[in-house]
């Protein structure tokens, strides 16, 4: 029996809903085969917990997590504090803390849902977003506040050690899927510096992944391209915020963020990486009981893979696919189903599925 140590953090609005979910098909997966266990420790880490407190993460919260084989992460956001003070109270420490520097974010149409967009069955795409620098490196300041000469600035750094290892990784991804075809996407017209030295390492490291095909988008341009030719696209590599909004996008055209899921990686595996859905604390339908959980089921299947359990990863995936064919649809899809219906929908569909000894 392999077991592996799972930190919960299922943070705020329908964060704790949706993780909650997740462990139900995850112990439904290890109790159907019996060959992974995972030990689940909870962690009330919130904007409650903050209110409360003043902190997100307690002293040497970092230290405890360190001892974990993944993070599963809901979601954080709450009326009752500032975005910014929230994202970087609990999210952002983790990700930068434990150096996961490469976000991947996959993006397909699931049997069953329908894509806004004419022809959306052609989407099948990774996005791989730099996560540990770039617009989100927390470098800037205010100056002359509330004055009319008050200055902002929100300084983007990049470095070629960032840059270059986003791309490799990249690339590796790339070689592993059919297509294997990665998009650089940057802003490198109207931005000489960064952007420009994102274009050139890219060229340098292409050149070692020669099975791989490229092409480059301005990011403006990406967004036209993402609705009018999706076929075209298979990996994209992008910077923190480019790829921030692009991978919304892609969910919004995929059926609904309700579905898209999110893995920060840390790809030499120092630290434990973070696996959570793309969408944020949903205020509007909290303790409504109608959150989709395919995203954070599809998010645990990430997870299963990066623990090395692939069987149990692929009976998700076909268990998640067997679900939404059906239609058993939360309201963002368009159905009537709620959290509980498509959760139970899953673990009968696991419990029915054949034994794997493995
Ligand atoms: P959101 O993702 O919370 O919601 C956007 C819309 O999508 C809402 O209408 C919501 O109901 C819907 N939606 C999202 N997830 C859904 C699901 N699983 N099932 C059905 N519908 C779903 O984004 P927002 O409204 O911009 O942000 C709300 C809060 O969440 C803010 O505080 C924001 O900072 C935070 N946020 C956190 C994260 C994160 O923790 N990674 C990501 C995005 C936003
Ligand atoms: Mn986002």
């Amino acid at each position: 029996m392999r077991v592996h140590k799972i930190a919960a953090i299922g943070a705020d609005g329908i964060g704790p809903e949706v993780i909650a979910a997740g462990l139900e098909v995850l112990e439904a997966l290890s109790t159907k085969d019996g060959n992974f266990k995972l030990e689940i420790e909870h962690f009330p880490w919130s904007s409650e917990y903050y209110l409360k407190n003043g902190y997100y993460i307690p002293e040497g919260g970092l230290e405890t997590l360190k001892k974990f084989d993944a993070i599963f992460f809901g979601a954080v956001g709450s009326q009752q504090v500032p975005d910014h003070v929230s994202l970087w109270g609990l999210r952002l420490p983790i990700a930068q803390g434990f150096d996961q520097y490469a976000n991947v974010r996959p993006a397909r149409v699931l049997p069953g849902v329908k894509s806004p967009l004419a022809g959306g069955e052609d989407i099948d795409w990774v996005i791989v977003r730099e996560n540990s620098e770039g617009e989100y490196s927390g470098n800037g300041g205010r100056a002359h506040r509330g004055l009319p000469i008050e200055v902002g600035t929100e300084v983007a750094i990049f470095t070629r050690a960032g840059v270059e290892r986003i791309h490799r990784f990249a690339f590796r991804l790339a070689q592993k899927r059919p297509a294997k075809h990665l998009t650089l996407v940057t802003k490198s017209n109207a931005q000489r510096f960064g952007m420009v030295m994102w274009d050139e390492i890219f060229a340098e490291v292409a050149k070692d992944y020669p099975d791989v095909t490229t092409d480059r988008e301005l990011v403006d341009a990406m967004t036209t391209r993402m609705v009018l030719k999706p076929k075209t696209l298979d990996v994209v590599v992008a910077t923190n915020l480019h790829a921030d909004i692009l991978s919304d996008l892609a969910a919004a055209l995929s059926g609904s963020l309700g579905i898209a899921p999110t893995a920060n990686l840390n790809p030499e595996r120092q630290f434990p990486s973070m696996f959570e859905p793309i969408h944020g604390s949903a205020f509007d339908i909290t303790g409504k009981g109608v959150a989709n959980p395919i995203a954070t089921f599809w998010t645990a299947v990430m997870m299963l893979e990066h623990l090395g359990e692939f069987e149990p990863a692929k009976k998700l995936m076909k268990a998640i696919e067997a679900v939404t064919a059906n239609k058993v649809h939360t309201p963002d899809l368009g159905g009537k189903a709620s959290t509980a219906d498509v959760t139970k929908a899953v673990c009968e569909y696991i419990a029915a599925s054949e034994t794997v000894t493995a």
